[in-house]
């Protein structure tokens, strides 16, 4: 019998690599939600409706419809890739510059609204690993299996450097940092499903876990 497991914690916490473990492993399907919000952002960023002087946030709602999201998988990868428009957007939507602006865009309840509708379409069928911030609290709270990822923020915002610098960007270890806490403090002191530990859910602190570690345990 397939069950729905939902993964919620702070950013960098690992939630996708323990999320593409478990998939793997039980024949699962991996949805990363938190790329759904990332190309979202993206889309508000190319068309001008927010940036560091534009906060047309009601102008996004009204287009919200258009938008349109897509994953698709990679054989080679072993998961889906995000497509905007048509266009796989999986390595822009990665960059600080979205992370900068993510948390903002995922405060809105019509973006929420919308992106959350399509995630329970996804997990109908059961059989799904979803990770992000509000999958165990509002997504799935039926969710058989929830877990709730944590580690300190100094080890999550090293794993985020290392990450951004091995995709090829140019970042400060501090701007990081501040990136990171940032998007805690917005993630879960929105109004909107804010960011906070699912009732059933285990706590899973991974500060000094190695890879193996974490997933047999
Ligand atoms: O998981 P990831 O770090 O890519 O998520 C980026 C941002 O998207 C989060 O910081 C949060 O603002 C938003 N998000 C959310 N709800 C989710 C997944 C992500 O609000 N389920």
């Amino acid at each position: 019998k397939k069950i729905t497991i939902a993964i919620d914690g702070y950013s960098s916490t690992g939630k996708s690599t323990i999320a593409k473990q478990l998939a793997k492993a039980l024949g699962y399907v991996y949805v990363d939600s938190g790329a759904m919000y990332r190309a979202v952002t993206l889309y508000a960023l190319e068309n001008g409706f927010i940036g560091e002087e534009t906060n047309k946030i009601q102008a996004l709602i009204k287009m919200l419809p258009y938008i349109k999201l897509k994953f698709e998988f990679n054989q080679a990868l072993g998961y889906a890739e995000m497509y905007l428009d048509g266009k796989n957007v999986e390595k822009e939507i990665r960059s600080l510059r979205i992370s900068e602006y993510v948390s903002t865009v995922a405060a809105v309840s019509e973006v929420r609204q919308k992106l959350v509708d399509i995630q329970k379409n996804m997990g109908k069928d059961k059989g799904v690993v979803m990770d992000g911030r509000d999958i165990g609290t509002v997504v799935f709270p039926d969710a058989e299996l929830k877990l709730f990822m944590t580690a300190s923020p100094e080890t999550r915002a090293h794993r985020r450097y290392k990450e951004l610098l091995d995709r090829g960007e140019d970042v400060d270890f501090k701007d990081v940092l501040k990136n990171v806490q940032n998007r805690d403090y917005i993630d879960s002191h929105r109004v909107n499903s804010p960011l906070t530990k699912a009732e059933g859910a285990i706590e899973f602190d991974n500060t000094d876990m190695g890879l193996q570690d974490q997933f047999e345990r």
